[in-house]
């Protein structure tokens, strides 16, 4: 096969020479207040990647980026108390769930991945959309997990930040705190 990046013949679909110099992931920051959202990649470096989403080829290469990125970290996180990495909507949409394999990723000692527990009962397409359009026409969050507990929120990309806060004032309601969100990339850090 053809390394996507490259093109260049490769044993998988991101070659050694790609995967060392464009998924080695670095830590960013970004505060939405109430809580905050660390991310792996620059935006302009994956998104050519995260472009081929909803192809076939989507679903490799959300597991080739978190194994390079989700992976060391849920390696490195240590606490001594239960944690559990909450994807949100996980629902699959182009035949997989992104946020799903970003959460499967964190399993770890002390992480524990929580599947179809924060749903979208709106099913609205954020895409290109406006922070305005977003406030308007909310996900409408349902919550099916235990209360009183600690989470890691899991998204693949934070733009406004609305979806992520949406879920953490659900969450709220529930008493389960949100430590942080975990993202692939912010889109506002070109
Ligand atoms: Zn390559």
């Amino acid at each position: 096969m053809r390394c996507i990046l490259c093109e260049r013949l490769s044993f998988s679909f991101v070659c050694k020479e790609c995967k060392e110099k464009f998924l080695t992931p670095s830590f960013y920051r970004r505060s939405l207040r109430d809580f905050e959202v660390f991310s792996f990649y620059k935006y302009s470096e994956i998104e050519n990647l995260l472009n081929l989403k909803h192809t076939l080829l989507g679903y490799f290469i959300y597991n080739i980026l978190a194994k390079n990125s989700f992976l060391p970290f849920s390696k490195e996180f240590k606490t001594d108390f239960p944690v559990f990495a909450l994807p949100i909507d996980d629902i699959p949409y182009s035949g997989y769930s992104h946020t799903a394999i970003l959460a499967k990723y964190l399993k770890s000692k002390n992480i524990k991945p929580v599947f179809h527990s924060l749903i979208a009962s709106n099913r609205v397409i954020y895409r290109g959309k406006s922070l305005d359009f977003r406030l308007k026409n909310p996900r409408k969050f349902q919550y099916l997990f235990k209360r009183e507990i600690d989470v890691i929120l899991i998204d693949d990309v934070v733009t406004t930040g609305s979806t992520l806060k949406e879920a953490f004032w659900t969450l709220k309601k529930y008493d389960v705190n949100v430590l942080f969100a975990l993202t692939i990339t912010n889109a506002r850090d070109k």
